[in-house]
């Protein structure tokens, strides 16, 4: 961690943010020869240009003091600066909203000749944001021009406004726009990947960062008045949506942070701070941009500020998340960093260093298209290891499943894989449920050691050999219950029990006796046996088992059920029981009915 330089960094960040809400700064490269104002003034509404030419010390003659409460902005434009140049045709300044634009020429026998324009009567022209306005005839004995601005929304439209002689100023070249559409066209790209890794995996952060990209699209198409050659929009809509895409930006960019960082990255304070301070940048300059009824012109002050909050909360949970170390937020801070040079090198230019041309400017346009695809790939790097963890948790609840289902020491199924299951595989035809125990396999522990006890219930899992038709349980300590389908059965299952002490003589050579096994057997039909529960079945074999302990073991104790309904309801019955002919070497009587 080297938490020195990365503050640094985020300090850049800061500062490059408030220059991006200042807006793209008027370069004058843009208007070669346009002239200045030379003095500027406000005023209330009804102050009259004779009122205010009749006061000196109500003009700056300097340019600075360029915001005020007062309502009436006024520039004016001395004719001796274009003496000797070609005569000023138009006004050319920044988009923002105005009530009423007049213009007045000012002869040398003190008469004006004056110009009224609604912000529907000036033109936006295709290049950075900004409009134009015709003038009032010039002509030699012009000695001033006066501008005069009714609640300009934006102190920049005073500040940056230039007089021009050349009809086209403003517009930028056709091979420039053509290469900022591009530009705006290379979004496309990442909107696509988005929606295609959204529906892969579906994942809210993914839709932010669409969101976002869609914002940049509309911020890149307006500030560079791309978005006039396609429609014709008047200034006040164009300030409006000049502002509002920069806040919807803003926001969806804390949005997108707070779903994009890992969990771990983000304490739930700062995830929610996060939100927080995205809705209030959608709420605060988001609303001022749009100029509602309820504001005036003086509220514009607060579009600035409004952005703050979230630089201070966005950067606050970039620091965490690097000290949390999260891998996402590096992508971010990589995606950022052309943005961050270039706003270091436009406050030094700031500062009168040097001078640059004004393409510098436009590099954060390419910068904004750098930071979309870095952050996309971020995006799909975050996909991965979504995708990484989902997997590995996949195998480890397999894994677990399969832990969980099995018994540690023989490999047999266990009761709870078959429990839940077992109406299910009644209904697959397991209809031969047989419950079998060895007899006195306590002294076989008592006299050849828990070891060897353990090698008998191996060997008794072998050879109760399961298959597809024969799922064998261990439901705890040497007791198995075998549940059987298909021909033939319940010989099957007793043909199991019958060789296990020929089997466990083979596989624990030693014993100096055969270790037998009793068995409790209950069949039916398999639509008796799903209506029966796993428990019902297992405490009537538990009871034939019983019985067959008590008749002298090594033997089956057998019980048919059926199905006969009563009334509609289906009832299970015991139609017969019998107890099986031994088998083994000690044979006693052959079968015995029960009642
Ligand atoms: P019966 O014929 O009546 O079934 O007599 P039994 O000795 O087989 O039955 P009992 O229930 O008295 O004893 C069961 C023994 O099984 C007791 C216990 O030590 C042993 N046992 C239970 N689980 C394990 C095991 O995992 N390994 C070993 N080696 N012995 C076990
Ligand atoms: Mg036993
Ligand atoms: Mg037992």
């Amino acid at each position: 961690m080297a938490p020195r330089y990365i503050t640094r960094m985020l300090a850049w960040l800061a500062m490059l943010v408030a220059l991006a809400c200042a807006g793209p700064a008027f370069a004058d490269e843009d208007l070669p020869g346009a002239i200045q104002p030379t003095c500027h003034a406000f005023s209330p509404i009804d102050t009259t240009y004779a009122e205010l030419a009749a006061d000196p010390a109500a003009w700056t003659c300097n340019s600075i003091h360029w915001k005020d409460p007062l309502p009436a902005g006024w520039l004016r434009f001395d004719a001796s600066e274009w003496r000797g140049q070609g005569v000023p045709v138009m006004l050319v300044t920044r988009v923002t909203k105005f009530d009423r634009l007049s213009i007045f020429a000012v002869q040398a026998d003190g008469t004006t000749q004056a110009l009224g324009l609604s912000p529907d009567e000036v033109t936006p022209r295709a290049g950075r944001s900004v409009f134009s306005a015709r003038l009032p005839p010039i002509d030699a004995d012009t000695v001033a021009l006066v501008v005069r601005v009714e609640r300009p929304w934006n102190a920049a439209v005073l500040s940056d406004a230039r007089l021009s002689s050349d009809p086209a100023a403003g517009d930028w070249p056709i091979v420039k726009l053509v290469m900022f559409g591009i530009l705006a066209g290379m979004l496309f790209a990442p909107l696509i990947f988005d929606l295609a890794l959204y529906a892969v995996l579906r994942q809210r952060f993914v839709l932010w960062h669409a969101a976002l990209v869609v914002a940049m699209m509309g911020y890149v198409i307006s500030f560079t008045g791309l978005i006039v050659l396609f429609a014709d929009l008047n200034v006040v809509t164009l300030a409006k949506i000049n502002g509002f895409s920069l806040a919807l930006m803003a926001a969806l960019a804390g949005l997108f942070l707070a779903d994009f960082l890992e969990e771990q990255a983000l304490s739930p304070f700062t995830r929610n701070a996060l939100r927080v301070a995205s809705l209030i940048v959608l709420l605060v300059p988001g609303i001022i941009t749009l100029h509602p009824p309820f504001l005036d012109y003086r509220s514009h002050q607060l579009y600035s500020l409004g952005f703050l909050p979230a630089l201070a909360v966005y950067i606050f949970a970039m620091i965490e998340a690097l000290r949390r170390r999260s891998r996402s937020v590096k992508f971010i801070l990589v995606a950022w960093s052309p943005i961050l040079v270039l706003g270091a090198e436009r406050i030094l230019r700031g500062l009168g260093f040097y001078g640059a041309p004004s393409l510098i400017d436009e590099l954060l346009y390419v910068a904004l298209v750098v930071e979309v695809v870095i952050s996309a790939m971020g995006v799909a790097d975050r996909m991965m290891s979504f995708r990484e963890q989902r997997d590995s948790a996949r195998t480890r609840a397999q894994v677990l499943e399969t832990l969980a289902e099995h018994d540690p020491l023989t490999g047999l199924l266990n009761r709870r894989a078959i429990e839940p299951r077992f109406r299910e595989l009644c209904e697959e035809g397991f209809g031969t449920y047989a419950l079998l125990d060895l007899d006195h396999f306590k002294a076989i522990n008592d006299r050849y050691g828990h070891a060897v006890g353990d090698e008998v219930l191996r060997a008794v899992a072998r050879g109760l050999s399961p298959n597809e038709d024969t799922l064998v349980m261990r439901l705890g300590g040497e007791e198995f219950l075998i549940l059987l389908r298909g021909p033939n059965a319940r010989a099957r299952a007793e043909q199991r029990r019958q060789m296990l002490p020929r089997h466990i003589a083979q596989e624990v050579p030693g014993l100096d006796r055969l270790v037998t096994a009793s068995m409790g057997l209950v069949e039916g039909p398999p639509a008796a046996m799903a209506a029966s529960s796993f428990k019902d079945l297992y405490s009537r074999a538990d009871k034939l088992l019983y019985e067959a302990k008590q008749a002298g073991r090594n033997r089956t104790i057998g019980e048919k059920l059926t199905l006969f309904n009563t009334h509609g309801k289906e009832r299970r019955a015991t139609e017969r029981r019998k107890q099986d002919r031994r088998s083994s070497p000690a044979a006693r009587p052959a079968r015995s009915e029960r009642a």
